[in-house]
């Protein structure tokens, strides 16, 4: 479905229609089908979105009518959750069923200025990254944008009740739990309005990221559609490299990736791209590999600053065959990166006594693809030198 048009509605259907399926234009012309003026689902959203009501009959400033006509025919229906663990460091994990023997995880991950939540746009992922849990779980089915806005929906509400409080708790989503979002375009896209939309969780562009592997096409489309904060997972300063650990590089290789970054920035909330770089001990964290992404790097953007450099510790998993580097090769490189004056972070991990990091979101996936099979018939990666 493209963006911009809406689930077909039918009014005689038997099964009620979830209204988290919609941003505010959808949920217009649903309104509008039964005869509805487009303030009511104003009024119904924000209902949904900014109160958290579960229930028509709480929304008392909504004709009776209304009410009871959504009753028989809508519902808003959130996720069904399995667990949810608090890391020593407040992290909160949720597992949510999604049906079918699939699950996807949610995290929360408070900071003294900011509560970050961390959403799953897909059951599994096809791209199957080396280094991601996610990833070796192979691939089961796009979230609809009802399951992708549900776990925000739930996650702020709950957490306002949780701390007591009317005020908004989570200030910023990142696309960074299960699944590659841009595979998933057409339910991504009206669940970032929703999150955008003032009468929805009102956030701002520069604080709703959306993380890809490199899907280069829909960061075009994407820029056009709705422009938010982009961070792109390079991992690998070089084509050769980077097919061995993000496969569609084969696909997209840096080429293309690094001119789809350059247009995005016309249209961009904030004037960099958020590159992320998973550091793998032996594999892609030596001296050379940080030449070549300065390199890299100063080869586009006409010498500006264009780009942010996040390294993330690799978080290990039994089945992955690679280790994280160590501190002194992360410091090392992140050295290189800023004395070539690039922007480097280096990311705290969070929630790791939960499982809650990137890469371990594992959740539970019914994989159509044999990922986990394919993948461990694969050669296991050489140590990469670059010349
Ligand atoms: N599919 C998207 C978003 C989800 S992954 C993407 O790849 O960007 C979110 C981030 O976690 C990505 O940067 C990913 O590369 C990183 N990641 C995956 N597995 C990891 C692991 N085991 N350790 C550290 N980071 C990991
Ligand atoms: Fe998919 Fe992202 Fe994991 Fe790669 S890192 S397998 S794109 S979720």
């Amino acid at each position: 479905m493209a963006p911009g048009q809406h689930f077909p509605m039918s009014t005689t259907s038997t099964s009620p229609t979830n209204l988290l399926n919609f941003d505010l234009p959808g949920l217009v012309a649903y309104c509008q089908s039964l005869g509805e003026k487009p303030f009511r689902a104003t009024q119904l959203f924000r209902w949904i979105h900014q109160r958290g009501a579960t229930e028509f009959a709480q929304m008392t400033d909504l004709a009776k009518s209304l009410r009871e006509k959504l009753t028989t025919q809508a519902c808003i229906e959130g996720l069904k959750i399995l667990t949810q663990q608090e890391s020593r460091d407040g992290t909160i994990k949720w597992l949510f069923d999604v049906g079918d023997g699939n699950a996807v995880e949610a995290v929360f991950i408070p900071e003294d200025d900011r509560g970050t939540l961390c959403v799953s746009s897909q059951a599994g992922c096809a791209v199957g990254c080396r280094f991601c849990s996610t990833g070796h779980q192979g691939f089961s089915r796009n979230l609809t944008t009802g399951e992708i806005i549900a776990q925000l929906w739930f996650a702020e509400h709950f957490l306002r009740r949780h701390l007591g409080t009317s005020e908004r708790v989570i200030t910023n989503v990142v696309m960074m739990g299960m699944g590659e979002p841009l595979q998933n375009y057409a339910a991504l896209v009206p669940a970032l309005k929703t999150m955008l939309d003032d009468h929805g969780y009102g956030l701002s562009r520069r604080r709703v990221t959306v993380s890809t592997s490199g899907v280069v096409p829909m960061m075009e489309r994407l820029g056009q559609d709705c422009p938010v904060a982009l961070a792109v997972s390079l991992h690998a300063p070089n084509d050769a490299l980077r097919n061995d650990l993000v496969p569609l590089n084969k696909k997209y290789p840096l080429a293309e990736l690094m001119a789809a970054c350059q247009s995005y920035l016309a249209f961009a909330p904030r004037d960099f791209i958020t590159f992320e770089y998973c550091m793998l001990d032996g594999v892609n964290d030596q001296p050379e590999h940080a030449q070549q992404l300065i390199d890299l790097v100063r080869s586009h953007g006409q010498g500006k600053a264009w780009c942010k450099l996040n390294l993330i510790p690799f978080n290990p998993f039994a089945q992955s065959g690679l280790q994280r580097s160590g501190n002194a090769a992360v410091q090392r490189f992140a050295q290189l990166l800023v004395d070539a004056g690039i922007v480097t972070t280096v990311r705290k991990t969070r929630g790791d006594d939960i499982d809650a990091a990137c890469g371990q979101l594992a959740g539970d996936v019914k994989d159509r693809t044999r990922a986990a099979e394919r993948m461990a018939k694969q050669r296991t990666i050489s140590i990469y030198r670059a010349r």
